[in-house]
């Protein structure tokens, strides 16, 4: 039975069906019987900290489970107020209040337990954190806006894993829509600052001459009876119109005349003008430039698709063996061992051939993963390639931990073997390195394939080397 756990007894007295703890003590406790995190929010910064370190905890069973704020305090932020995923507000006495969030709570702690890793603290990627807490929440992530970021936009549930940078947010769920993890509805249209992204840009109008924006702007009036122009301030005679070509008097606009524009002029350089250039000035860095060179990105409301699903629960590097399995047919494990142990019987049998077991680790599948952005699917295709080309139709091959993959070359001794890996060592290297200078961190282990070596402690001394 999960229980909704206190985060630092601010003097309350806690009821019996509540845990309480020190947020140090998060790691201790076996969160798995956590059903949410309650934060005193009657101090409201104090209590966004706590939330703060709880989103920035590397396991998911922690970072992922709700977060109910008490005492909600109602001077706090839109942003700050919405990030919470449930409230108390009549304190922790009230069972009933509990038991309804407990249950509000069941799907997104079952989503956190069907994980294959939740107690593992391994979830140091950023965009996978964003990811995982979507698809967890399974909702739409609506964007904010807010004059406390200088990108003017914020998504409330993801602000805690940012607070201690002011940007990265509207990248990150960018790059992860690129990859069709996640996927956006328009919401709006905003400008950034090109040079340092914030939302805080003031339009205005300049001199297309000397470029000041300290103009004078006066009404362009046509009297219809002389077809006399001038600006409005040429007309002003007291509180009445005059021509001051005619001199006759102007009564009523549509009737005896019309303004037909808007006339500038430069305060700077004298020059006039109907149409003002537009100029951007920054407001964190200062910098001025056209509109047309500022940043505009579209502002959009997200939920998880159907691949994001499938990633945040198996981790983004199972994109690659998705792929690899398309390419080469990958088997399982179990079918892999079965494999194993018929070779090695064989070969103790006819003593006539050699078959070799080759282990090799690509382990930063998931770094690339966050370099390629939209190039992910087809430079994984590229390096199926260069598997399958090395591997032969006869290997029998299995993944496991998604970037460490055994193989069973039969037929080919080791000295072979050794060949084979430095073959895909070198097309990889070409494919990463001269390409996208990436460079892959591989390493492999090839033994003989005997009957009195164990499967399972030969893997396993792999993994862990
Ligand atoms: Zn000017
Ligand atoms: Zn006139
Ligand atoms: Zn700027």
């Amino acid at each position: 039975m999960r229980k909704p756990c206190l985060v630092g007894k601010d003097k309350q007295v806690v009821p019996e069906d509540v845990l309480s703890i020190e947020l140090t003590m998060i790691e201790s406790l076996d969160s798995q019987d956590v059903s949410c995190w309650i934060v005193d929010m009657s101090d409201w910064r104090k209590g966004w900290q706590k939330i703060a370190a709880i989103r920035e905890h590397l396991s998911p069973k922690v970072y992922l489970r709700p977060v109910v704020y008490l005492h909600a305090d109602n001077s706090m932020p839109a942003e700050i107020s919405k990030a919470a995923d449930g409230q108390l507000a009549h304190g922790l006495d009230n069972s009933k209040g509990l038991d309804e969030l407990s249950s509000r709570f069941e799907a997104t702690n079952q989503w956190i337990d069907h994980l294959p890793d939740p107690n593992a603290a391994v979830d140091a990627n950023i965009a996978f954190k964003v990811l995982r807490l979507i698809a967890s929440r399974n909702n739409v992530q609506e964007p904010v806006t807010t004059v406390r970021r200088k990108s003017g936009y914020v998504y409330p549930i993801l602000e805690p894993l940012f607070s201690k940078r002011d940007e990265g947010a509207l990248e990150t769920l960018e790059f992860l829509e690129a990859q069709k993890l996640i996927s956006g509805d328009f919401v709006s249209k905003a400008h950034f600052c090109s040079s340092c992204s914030s939302a805080f840009i003031n339009f205005k109008e300049a001199c297309p001459q000397c470029g000041s924006d300290d103009l004078n702007v006066d009404e362009l009036v046509h009297h219809f009876r002389c077809a006399h122009m001038a600006v409005m301030s040429d007309f002003k005679r007291g509180s009445s119109m005059v021509c001051p070509k005619c001199d006759r008097e102007l009564h009523h606009i549509g009737v005896d005349y019309d303004k037909p524009s808007i006339m500038y002029s430069c305060n700077h350089c004298s020059h006039g003008f109907q149409e003002p250039s537009i100029m951007t000035t920054c407001y964190n860095c200062g910098r001025s430039t056209e509109p047309e060179n500022q940043h505009t990105r579209l502002i959009r409301a997200y939920s998880i698709s159907a691949i994001g699903q499938n990633a945040a629960s198996y981790g983004m590097e199972a994109l690659f063996s998705k792929i690899l399995d398309s390419e080469l047919q990958l088997c399982s494990f179990d079918a892999f061992r079965d494999f194993y142990r018929v070779e090695a019987a064989r070969i103790k049998r006819y003593k006539k051939s050699e078959s070799s077991l080759v282990m090799i680790a690509l382990r930063d599948i998931d770094k690339l993963y966050v370099r390629l952005g939209g190039r992910a699917t087809e430079v994984f295709a590229e390096l199926s390639t260069v598997f399958r080309t090395v591997l032969r139709l006869s290997d029998v091959i299995t993944a496991r931990n998604e970037s460490i993959f055994f193989v069973i070359m039969t037929e080919t001794s080791t000295t072979y073997a050794e060949r084979a890996v430095e073959r895909l060592h070198e097309g990889i290297i070409e494919l990463l390195t001269n390409n996208l200078d990436f460079d892959p961190d591989m390493s492999s282990l090839i033994k003989p394939i005997t009957v009195d070596m164990d499967l399972d402690q030969t893997l396993e001394a792999f993994l862990q080397s």
